[in-house]
């Protein structure tokens, strides 16, 4: 069973009216596992996961990506009251603490899965804000910490791991983790996605460079594209990571691809992210023990969101074969 990180902080990261990239999201993930209260940890006892209050990132942890320099103007912005990053990416009062916790959970996470006799090996970090388009020095695009990059890097820095992949599935291209590992050969980093869109990067011909060139892999979808080139294209990915044999498989997990989103533009159904997981499991389970964790991006239809969440993490739970749970 995957075990949860989740803390009711990060609704506190306020966005302002009408942004799509709202609370609400949370609550309407935790109401479609059951949970009808999001602003205190569930009890083992709501329903069949397990919650785990993250603590915050390090600045150790959030110092492998970004600058200090850069968590000083959040900081800033978030004392001064709130400020925008760009015209999509808010800081508010308590967005600073809300960061470093959603950093703090993709990084317990990943911790959790890392080889030893306790070690959980499938964990879902259920977090906002979003992390992938964060680069180093600049948010953007509704990240102010880049909340899997992170992740990867602790697995790399702290544990010692040689082979992370990073599989991004959201319909954005995930720029600032691509930027963070282009000439790193020791993260994998593939993502399928809307293209040409935001943020612009994620053509098929970024491959990586230097050392790195070969480990990335862009995947990139026409608009409108539903669930059969969605499948192929995750298909070609695990094709590509049989041969590379990642240690540990993370997902930057992002549901606007699906139908119903109002800012994604493709045809995703909910069913197609089970049949997505349950490759990855499959890959997680053949190459790297099974260890797998999956860090919230983006999804903002409610309905959607919640459907599509909850598809996930039954397949997250299963053991990668069609007829699992
Ligand atoms: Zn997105």
């Amino acid at each position: 069973m995957a075990v949860i990180y989740y803390d009711p902080v990060f609704l506190e990261h306020d966005t302002g009216r009408g942004h799509p990239e709202r609370p609400e999201r949370l609550v309407a993930i935790l109401d479609a596992l059951g949970i009808d209260r999001a602003d205190a940890l569930p009890e083992a006892t709501d329903g069949p996961h397990r919650f785990v209050a993250p603590t915050a990132a390090t600045l150790d942890d959030v110092a492998r990506l970004h600058p200090p320099r850069y968590v000083e103007v959040l900081r800033d912005a978030a004392a001064r009251g709130g400020g925008w990053l760009d015209p999509d990416t808010a800081v508010s009062p308590r967005s600073v603490d809300a960061a470093l916790l959603a950093a703090g959970a993709a990084v317990a996470a990943a911790s959790a899965i890392v080889p030893d006799e306790d070690a959980r090996r499938r964990a879902f970090a259920l977090v906002r804000p979003p992390g992938h388009h964060a680069r180093p020095a600049h948010g953007m695009g509704f990240c102010l910490l880049n909340n899997v990059a992170i992740a990867a890097a602790s697995l790399l820095e702290r544990h010692g791991l040689d082979r992370v992949a990073v599989v991004d599935f959201d319909v954005h291209h995930g720029n600032g983790t691509q930027e963070a590992f282009y000439d790193d050969p020791r993260v994998f980093y593939a993502s399928l996605h809307r293209w040409p869109f935001y943020p612009g990067t994620g053509g098929a011909d970024e491959t990586g460079e230097g050392e790195g060139l070969g480990t990335t892999l862009n995947l990139p979808l026409h608009e409108g594209a539903a669930g059969g080139p969605f499948r192929a294209a995750v298909d070609r990915i695990v094709d590509a990571l049989d041969r590379w044999r990642p240690q540990a498989v993370l997902i930057s997990a992002g549901f606007d691809a699906h139908r119903a989103d109002p800012i994604g533009g493709l045809a995703v159904e909910a069913e197609d992210y089970g049949h997505v997981t349950r490759r990855l499991v499959q890959l997680a389970e053949t190459h790297a023990g099974g260890r797998i964790v999956s860090i919230l991006e983006g999804g903002y239809d409610l309905d959607a969101l919640g459907e599509s969440v909850l598809a996930h993490l039954e397949a997250l739970d299963g053991d990668g074969s069609a007829g699992g749970a």
